[in-house]
């Protein structure tokens, strides 16, 4: 048994009895295809469905809109069970987390009532598209344009790395709306894509790890959207609307991490317990002891620091620098704690079936998206320019 950590006191007994069903939810539903889903590089789309009638797509949306009428901590109790059971098979993240709080914060009443029942259903998948093959981390660099012609915007570009890209119906697209340099620029575009003409899916991006969720590239080739799908009503907000928005999903990705140490730590300690060498178990060794306890000992405090974000968020007190913090420090310890997981597998370590393989493939990501750990920190450190 891993040490158990003081429970946050946000943790009341419907987030327990939510983290109980979904964990229920991704072994039943999604852990029985992992094989497959591994192989064809993405969920099945009915995924998606499956879950909205589970409550577990946009929790924290009001019931007027079809959400869940909960709160951040809904989606931290849903994403928490998905990351610790390494179920995968689609982002929860991108479509609840940040593109469904995009449109409940900036979208108008019509535009809510239009996108966010279906995205609660399933029936509609959602994906932001931000990165483009020349801008990455720099967000100024975005060069996909939407031109006004008459009612529409006619959308030339392409983006590259888009979660969910291969399901999506619903793209949340970052564009230039005026030859305003940099962020000014900047808009965010609802694209309803299904049979859309100028409209492309790229291939399925062959990734190292996570390789039940689709990631793509998208092709925008005189794509003409309505003008009223413009979030929020002026443009040139974009890159503000994305600077708002960003604490959150960068805590999103850092409640997951810690998930994955606690399951990495878990995963070790029954291995270590059961390994016999040189007649006796792993466990007994002085250096698997100690290599334990460090891995424990970050577990807890990278637990205990989400948790105080969660709780600050939940009372709109996240501010970005400390946001970042938690983001890059948590997918960092990840990184440690689970190669050191790894190697106390020996060679088991480095086969596919053992879990600790795939969670080492699947979390190296972290320390790359949401915003690279190196611009987290960058962050950080504007922000102490400014105290
Ligand atoms: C699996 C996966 C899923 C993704 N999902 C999405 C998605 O759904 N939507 C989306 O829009 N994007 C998505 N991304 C893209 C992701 O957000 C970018 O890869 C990330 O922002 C980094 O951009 P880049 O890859 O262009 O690297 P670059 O920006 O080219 O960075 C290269 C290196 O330079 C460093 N660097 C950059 N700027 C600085 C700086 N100022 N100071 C110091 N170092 C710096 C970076 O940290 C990095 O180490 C995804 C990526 C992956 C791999």
């Amino acid at each position: 048994m891993a040490i158990p950590t003081p429970k946050p006191a946000w943790l009341d007994a419907d987030l327990e009895l939510l983290a109980d069903n979904a964990t229920r939810f991704f072994t039943r539903e999604c852990l029985p295809h992992q094989a497959r889903w591994r192989e064809q590089r993405r969920g099945d789309r009915d995924i998606w469905l499956k879950a909205g009638a589970a409550g577990l797509l946009c929790a924290s949306i009001p019931e007027e809109y079809g959400g869940g009428g909960g709160h951040f901590g809904h989606e931290v109790a849903i994403t928490q069970a998905h990351a610790h059971s390494l179920a995968g098979g689609f982002s929860n993240g991108v479509h609840s987390v940040i593109v469904a709080h995009y449109i409940l914060r900036y979208g108008t009443e019509a535009q809510k009532r239009r996108w966010l029942p279906k995205m609660a259903s399933g029936e509609t998948v959602a994906a932001i598209a931000m990165t483009e093959p020349g801008a990455g981390s720099d967000l100024q660099a975005i060069r996909t344009s939407a031109r006004r012609d008459g009612d529409s915007y006619v959308i030339n570009g392409a983006k590259t790395f888009i979660t969910n890209g291969y399901h999506a119906d619903l793209i949340c697209i970052v564009c230039r709306t005026s030859d305003a340099p940099g962020a000014k620029g900047l808009s965010l575009v609802m694209a309803e894509v299904k049979d859309l003409p100028g409209f492309r899916r790229g291939r399925l991006l062959d990734k190292m790890g996570q390789h039940t969720i689709d990631t793509c590239e998208l092709f925008f080739d005189d794509m003409r959207v309505p003008v009223e799908d413009l979030l929020g009503t002026d443009e040139g907000q974009g890159f503000r609307q994305l600077m708002e928005q960003l604490p959150r999903e960068r805590l999103i990705i850092a409640v997951g991490g810690v998930a994955t140490l606690e399951r990495a730590v878990q995963e070790t300690l029954a291995y270590v317990l059961e390994r016999k060498v040189y007649g006796q178990p792993l466990m007994a060794m002085q250096n698997t002891r100690f290599v334990l306890a460090e891995c424990q000992t970050l577990t807890t405090v990278a637990r205990c620091f989400v948790d105080d974000c969660v709780r600050r968020a939940l009372t709109d007190e996240l501010d970005l620098a400390t946001a970042a913090m938690a983001k890059w420090w948590v997918t960092d310890t990840v990184g440690k704690v689970v190669d050191a997981c790894l190697q106390l597998f020996g060679g088991y370590g480095y086969m596919n079936e053992y879990p600790i393989c795939r969670i080492f493939a699947d979390q190296r990501v972290g320390r790359i998206y949401g915003g690279s750990n190196e611009v987290m920190k960058e962050l950080i450190a504007r922000a102490m320019e400014r105290t």
